[in-house]
C-alpha cells in the first residue's frame, strides 16, 4: 500500500505517528509525509524564509529515517485557511503518492491549521478519483482510508485502534530529535510554562501510555473516519 501521513507543521507526523510510519515501512510499503504548512513562524531569531527552510530540511531528514518521501505544500505556519487552491493542492498530494491510507490530524485539536488539515483531507477523500476536477497529478480510481492521530498530548482523545510500537519507538525518537529548532524556539516562546519542558520525554510518555492501554509497552492510538465510502471490514493499520 501507500501510505500518506499529512500533518500542519513538519514535527507533527513524528510526534503522533512515526512509530506506525515506520512500521509500514519496515513490512514494505511506500510511505510519504507532507505538511500542509512549511513552519515559518518558528524561531525568534531567523527570517520566516531561514526557519521555512530549515523546518524543511529537518521533515525530510526525519523522513529519511524510514526511506519516506517528504512533501511540503508551503502555506504560511499558523495563517493557513482554505480555498479552492488548497482543496486543490491536497487533491494533487494525494494523487501524486497515489495514497490508500491517510494518517492526519484529529478534527478536534488545539491549534487550527491541525483542524483544517484534518478538514480538508476528510472533504477532499471522495474527490481523488473525480477525473473532472483537474491537478497536476492525475486521478486514481481510489478513495483513501484515513485515520487521525491524537491530537497534542491526547487531551480528550479516546482510540479505537492502537498500535504496537515498541519495536520502532527507538525511529520514532530518532525522528522526532531531527526537529532540533523546535525545542529551543517553544521554551523560548512560551517561557512561562515550558522554559525546561522535556519534550521528547512526553512524546515517549504518551507512546508508553498508549502501550498501558492495549498491553504492549509502546503504542500509538488512533480513530477511523467513519464516513460514507471509506470505511472498510478489515484492519488497515499496521
Ligand atoms: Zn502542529
Amino acid at each position: 500500500m501507500n501510505i500518506l501521513a499529512i500533518g500542519a507543521h513538519p514535527d507533527d507526523i513524528e510526534t503522533s505517528c512515526g512509530g506506525t510510519l515506520a512500521k509500514y515501512a519496515k513490512m514494505g510499503h511506500k510511505v510519504f509525509t507532507a505538511t500542509a504548512t512549511n513552519g515559518n513562524i518558528g524561531s525568534s531569531t531567523l527570517s520566516m524564509e531561514e526557519i521555512a527552510a530549515i523546518r524543511k530540511e529537518e521533515a525530510r531528514r526525519a523522513a529519511a529515517h524510514i526511506g519516506a518521501e517528504y512533501i511540503c505544500l508551503d502555506y504560511d505556519d499558523e495563517m493557513f485557511f482554505e480555498d479552492k487552491a488548497a482543496r486543490l493542492a491536497f487533491i494533487d498530494l494525494v494523487r501524486y503518492c497515489k495514497a490508500d491510507v491517510i494518517l492526519t490530524h484529529n478534527p478536534e485539536d488545539y491549534n487550527p491549521d491541525h483542524e483544517l488539515t484534518s478538514k480538508i483531507v476528510n472533504d477532499i477523500a471522495v474527490m481523488i478519483p473525480i477525473e473532472k476536477i483537474h491537478t497536476k497529478s492525475p486521478a486514481y480510481d481510489k478513495i483513501p482510508i484515513i485515520a487521525y492521530f491524537e491530537p497534542v498530548n491526547g487531551l480528550g482523545f479516546v482510540p479505537t485502534e492502537y498500535v504496537d510500537i515498541t519495536d520502532t519507538i527507538d525511529i520514532k525518537m530518532a525522528m522526532c530529535r531531527e526537529h532540533k529548532s523546535q525545542v529551543s524556539w517553544m521554551q523560548d516562546n512560551y517561557k512561562d510554562t515550558m522554559a525546561d519542558k522535556d519534550f521528547f520525554d512526553d512524546y515517549r510518555t504518551i507512546a508508553r501510555y498508549r502501550g498501558i492501554q492495549c498491553g504492549v509497552e509502546f503504542a500509538e492510538g488512533f480513530r477511523m473516519a467513519n464516513d460514507a465510502y471509506r470505511v472498510v471490514p478489515r484492519r488497515i493499520l499496521p
